[in-house]
């Protein structure tokens, strides 16, 4: 890492747990910290737009830009493609600011591999029967999505132990609590602020 770089953070969740919510109560109180818009294959929601949720494309276009190498990773997530842009990244990066992908375990894994010194969260919802009913509160799924996404939980939830931290999204405000206060420890770290203040360091330390 760089003097000039951000900390690349990572939130996974499984569909339903609240993830989105929570991100973008952290963006809109934690000044510093951008979200990386993915690509997907997937076709947008009700409301969604392009470049603001998700830049969606067609099948054979990710395809192409897997072959290209845009991606810092990508992965097949409840039957659609999903990815992160390189480019993005190290651009939000490089420009000193924190940069948060919203993406699932697989791609965590490939970015745990590529920048070791990122930082990930793990977001559980508190109970099953919340899971069912927060994917079927949302409205803007089939039953058959939800169905899928409910099954695919499971697979999900059981990599949570590999991410640095865990956050029970049982109640909202105490979970972005919990949220805000990695994101400001982290940016505490003493290999950063040492790095940061190195002129206070070295006036600090100098003979009188
Ligand atoms: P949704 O379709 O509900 O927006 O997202 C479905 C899942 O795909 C979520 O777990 C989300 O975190 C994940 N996802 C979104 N963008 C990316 C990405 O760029 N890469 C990976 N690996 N997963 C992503």
């Amino acid at each position: 890492m760089t003097d000039t770089s951000g900390t690349l953070f990572i939130v996974a969740a499984p569909s339903g747990a609240g993830k989105s919510t929570l991100v973008n109560a952290l963006l809109e109180r934690e000044p510093g910290i951008s979200l990386s818009v993915s690509h997907t294959t997937r076709p947008p929601r009700p409301g969604e737009q392009y470049g603001r949720h998700y830049y969606f494309v067609e099948r054979t276009e990710f395809e192409r830009e897997v072959a290209e190498g845009v991606f810092l990773e990508h992965a097949e997530v409840h039957g659609n493609f999903y990815g992160t842009s390189r480019k993005t990244v190290q651009h939000l990066l490089q420009q000193s600011r924190d940069v948060l992908l919203e993406i699932d375990w697989q791609g965590a894994a490939q970015i745990r591999k590529a920048k070791p010194d990122c930082v990930s969260v793990f977001i559980l919802p508190p109970s099953r029967v919340e899971l069912e009913r927060r994917l079927r509160g949302r409205g803007s799924d089939s039953d058959e999505v939800i169905e899928r996404r409910l099954r695919n939980s499971r697979g999900e939830i059981a990599h949570a132990h590999e991410f640095d931290y865990v956050i029970v999204n049982d109640r909202f405000e105490e979970a972005l609590d919990g949220l805000q206060a990695i994101v400001r420890a982290v940016r505490q770290r003493s290999d950063l602020q040492c790095q940061r203040h190195e002129a206070l360091i070295k006036e600090l330390l100098a003979e009188a």
